[in-house]
């Protein structure tokens, strides 16, 4: 298949953006944003898809770009784009290698990656801005093999339109190669807009006090408790950037109102919300945990009955939280 083809097979599947990109070492850069010392749960990413894929030629960054929740909502909406990406990306895999193509989900340092390919901004929050998608993407890497006769120089499909300057350029906002709309220089929205003070204007993100950071893990220690408001993540960052300013916001639909209701989660019914964030991120107990801390933060006194239910459970990170949210409603 050529890459159009394969483009246009990616954005059937949802992804606003595909890149293909050259198979290159990526541990000498990544290393280099590292400082030598990459964090532990970065250990397992590929670091040289040309050797580890022999096999693969390109490969491609598929970008999910989603459209967030209100400020104010707590529910997940980054986890949920992402959820749905991945299971976009296996069906397009399986398409791929239906066709005969050597197709493997990679996970890479995209960071790394992006710097390599010389593709959007790195921004002071260490997220990627990718124009004209912001930093509102989940991102996923395949290595596949190209036709050797489709030449390959590092482009952008997006809309079905081949953003390299040589073919066309019809996007709002996109011009050849991938231009930096901003640069965070100056600016401190997104470090004034932080509740837990993790970005600092000069270093850019702290991430021992990012609350992304623990948001995958069972137990909440109480300092994130106080300041988390979203189920899962906090997206406070993204959404104050002027990067993002061009996406708009989304309401929820009755089913994903329904899967991350506060009550249901209280009473460990989290079958509908995992079917939408992915049995990785709605392991343990980690929803019905949060959801008492949620529930605590919105002042939802008529959950205290069925927080204070919880505060003996047998799981500590759900009787901690519960603990916390009691204490909390009941001053
Ligand atoms: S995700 Fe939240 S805690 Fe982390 S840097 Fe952004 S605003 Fe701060
Ligand atoms: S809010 Fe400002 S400093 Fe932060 S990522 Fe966006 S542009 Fe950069």
């Amino acid at each position: 298949m050529t890459r159009k083809e394969i483009a246009a097979l990616a954005h059937a599947r949802g992804f606003a953006g595909v890149f293909f990109l050259r198979p290159t070492n990526l541990a000498p850069i990544w290393l280099t944003l590292c400082r030598g010392a990459c964090p532990p749960h970065t250990q397992g990413l590929c670091l040289n898809p040309a050797l580890a894929h022999p096999a693969a030629n390109c490969v491609l960054l598929l970008v999910r770009a989603y459209t967030p929740f209100a400020a104010e909502s707590y529910l997940p909406g980054y986890y949920i784009a992402s959820n749905a990406g991945y299971f976009a990306v296996k069906a397009l895999i399986r398409t791929l290698a239906a066709q005969g193509h050597y197709a493997r989900h990679i996970e890479v340092p995209l960071i790394a990656l992006a710097r390599q390919a010389n593709i959007g901004t790195l921004c002071k929050n260490a997220l990627l801005d990718i124009p004209p998608f912001g930093t509102r993407t989940a991102l996923f890497t395949v290595a596949i093999d190209l036709a050797a006769s489709d030449t390959l120089a590092n482009d952008l499909i997006a809309n079905n339109v081949i953003a390299n300057g040589a073919i066309a350029n019809g996007m709002t906002g996109v011009a050849a190669p991938y231009p930096v709309r901003h640069n965070c220089a100056g600016c401190r929205d997104c470090a004034d807009a932080c509740p837990a003070q993790a970005i600092d204007p000069a270093a850019g993100l702290l991430a021992h006090k990012c609350l992304r950071n623990f948001m995958e893990k069972d137990a909440l220690p109480p300092w994130v408790m106080a300041r988390v408001t979203g189920l899962l993540g906090c997206e406070r960052c993204m959404a104050a950037c002027r990067r993002n300013r061009h996406i708009g916001i989304r309401q929820a639909t009755g089913a994903e109102s329904a899967a991350f209701d506060l009550k249901r989660l209280l009473w460990e019914n989290i079958a509908p919300a995992r079917s939408l964030v992915g049995k990785n991120m709605a392991t343990g107990k980690r929803l019905t945990a949060q959801a008492a801390v949620i529930a605590a933060h919105r002042k939802r006194t008529d959950l205290l009955p069925d927080i204070k239910r919880l505060t003996t459970h047998e799981h500590p990170a759900v009787r901690h939280a519960a603990i916390w949210a009691r204490n909390r409603l009941d001053q």
